[in-house]
C-alpha cells in the first residue's frame, strides 16, 4: 500500500519544464541540502523572474529530501495556495543538457515573489526609529502600530490554511517567510521540512530536522512512542484521523514557532539571534510561562511597549501561541504527550487575533 501512494503521489509532479526554458542567474541561499538561486523562465510570452532549487551533490539523503519538498510544494499548490509562494514546477536536468550552472538532475521553480524575506526587515536597524517596523508598515500600506498585527495575522492565516490541509511546515522562521510583492503579503516558502500528516509524506515519527531557536521545547509533532502511530505515519501512511490531530495538537509546533517570530517582531532586542537564545533559556526555566519570562528578563518598558499595548493583547497572543504539550520520555527514548492544562494561558488565540 505504501508503495502504491507514493506512486500515486509521485505521478503527479507538478508541471514539467524543459532545461532549455531556464537561465540560472545568481545564488539566493544555501541549506544542508540545496542550494536556492534566482533565475529566469522563457515562456512565449516572455521572460519570468523565477526561483530555482537544486539539491547538492554528493550529500547523503539529499535527493529524498529534494523529491520530498517536490511532493509537498505541489500538494500545498493545490491545498494551500494562498499561504505558500506559487510552486511552477520542476526540471530534470539530463547529463547532456547539463551545463557549468545548470547541473544534471532535479530543479524545483517558484515565481521571484520579492526580494525581501521577514528576516531582511528584521536586520534592518537606525538609532533614531524602528527601522524594521517601517519598513514593514511602507511595504504593507498599513500605518506603522498595525504593521505586527498585519504581519503576525498573515502568517496565522497561512498557518491556518497548511494545518487544515494536513500540513505542519516545521521550520517557520523570519527567514522562510517571505514578502510577495505583487500581493503585497507575506508567505510560507521552504517546505523541505513539512510534513504531511494526512499521507504520512516526509513523515518519520522520531526524525526531526528544525532550527532550535524556533523549535518547541517538546521538539516533535507527534508522539514517537506509540506503535499505532508509528504504523499510521511511518509504514502503513494512511490518513491521520481528526480524533488524533485534536489529541496531540501537531500544529502547535508551527503555532510555537510563530510566537518566536512574534517575540521578534514586537521586542526589537530579541531579533539578535544570540538574544534569542538567552531569553528561550529564561523561558524554559519559568515552565514556559511568557509572563513570568518577560518580568524575569527585566526588559525596559519601552521595549515591550508593543506587547502591552492594548491591555496586553499582544502578550496573550504570545501566552496563546507558546504553549509546550508536556512529555514524558520513555524507557526506549520514545517520547509520549502528556495531556495538561497549561497555566499560561489567559485568552485562545482566535480571540487574540
Ligand atoms: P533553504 O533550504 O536554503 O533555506 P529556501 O527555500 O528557504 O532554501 O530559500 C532560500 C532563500 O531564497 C530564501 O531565504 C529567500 O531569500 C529566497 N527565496 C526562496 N524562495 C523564494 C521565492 N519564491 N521568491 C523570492 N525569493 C525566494
Ligand atoms: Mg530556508
Amino acid at each position: 500500500l505504501a508503495s502504491l501512494q507514493t506512486r500515486a503521489q509521485m505521478s503527479n509532479k507538478g508541471k514539467k519544464h524543459r532545461a532549455e526554458q531556464l537561465n540560472v542567474l545568481r545564488e539566493l541561499g544555501q541549506g544542508s541540502y540545496g542550494q536556492v538561486f534566482e533565475g529566469t523562465l522563457q515562456t512565449s510570452t516572455g521572460k519570468d523572474r523565477v526561483v530555482l532549487k537544486r539539491v547538492k551533490p554528493r550529500v547523503e539523503a539529499a535527493e529524498v529530501m529534494g523529491q520530498m519538498e517536490h511532493l509537498l510544494n505541489v500538494y500545498a499548490a493545490k491545498a494551500a495556495p494562498q499561504a505558500v509562494a506559487h510552486f511552477l514546477g520542476y526540471i530534470e536536468v539530463t547529463p547532456t543538457q547539463a551545463t557549468k550552472s545548470l547541473t544534471e538532475g532535479l530543479w524545483l521553480m517558484w515565481r521571484f515573489e520579492g526580494s525581501q524575506t521577514l528576516w531582511s526587515y528584521m536586520r534592518r536597524t537606525s538609532l533614531f526609529r524602528d527601522e524594521c517596523l517601517v519598513t514593514l508598515a511602507a511595504d504593507l500600506c498599513m500605518p506603522e502600530p498595525l504593521a505586527v498585527a498585519t504581519v503576525m495575522r498573515q502568517l496565522c492565516e497561512n498557518l491556518s490554511a497548511m494545518h487544515t490541509a494536513g500540513l505542519v511546515h516545521r521550520d517557520v522562521k523570519p527567514a522562510n517567510i517571505i514578502f510577495a510583492e505583487q500581493e503585497k503579503r507575506f508567505k510560507l516558502i521552504d517546505l523541505g521540512a513539512c510534513a504531511d500528516l494526512r499521507a504520512g509524506t516526509n513523515y518519520v515519527p522520531d526524525e526531526g530536522i528544525m532550527d532550535p531557536s524556533y523549535c518547541p521545547p517538546e521538539q516533535y509533532c507527534l508522539p514517537t512512542d506509540s506503535p499505532d502511530l508509528a504504523r499510521q505515519f511511518g509504514v502503513v501512511r494512511s490518513a491521520m484521523s481528526p480524533m488524533l490531530w485534536s489529541r496531540y495538537k501537531p500544529d502547535r509546533f508551527d503555532s510555537w514557532s510563530a510566537g518566536m517570530v512574534l517575540l521578534q517582531l514586537a521586542v526589537p532586542k530579541l531579533r539578535q539571534m544570540q538574544s534569542l537564545r538567552d531569553f528561550t533559556k529564561l523561558l524554559k526555566r519559568e515552565d514556559c510561562d511568557i509572563y513570568a519570562a518577560l518580568k524575569a528578563a527585566r526588559l525596559p518598558a519601552k521595549h515591550t511597549a508593543l506587547l502591552d499595548a492594548d491591555n496586553g493583547v499582544g502578550l496573550d497572543l504570545l501566552a496563546g501561541l507558546l504553549r509546550p504539550r508536556s512529555v514524558e520520555v520513555m524507557d526506549d527514548g520514545g517520547v509520549r504527550f502528556v495531556n495538561h492544562k497549561s497555566k499560561a494561558i489567559r485568552l485562545p488565540v482566535s480571540a487574540a487575533l
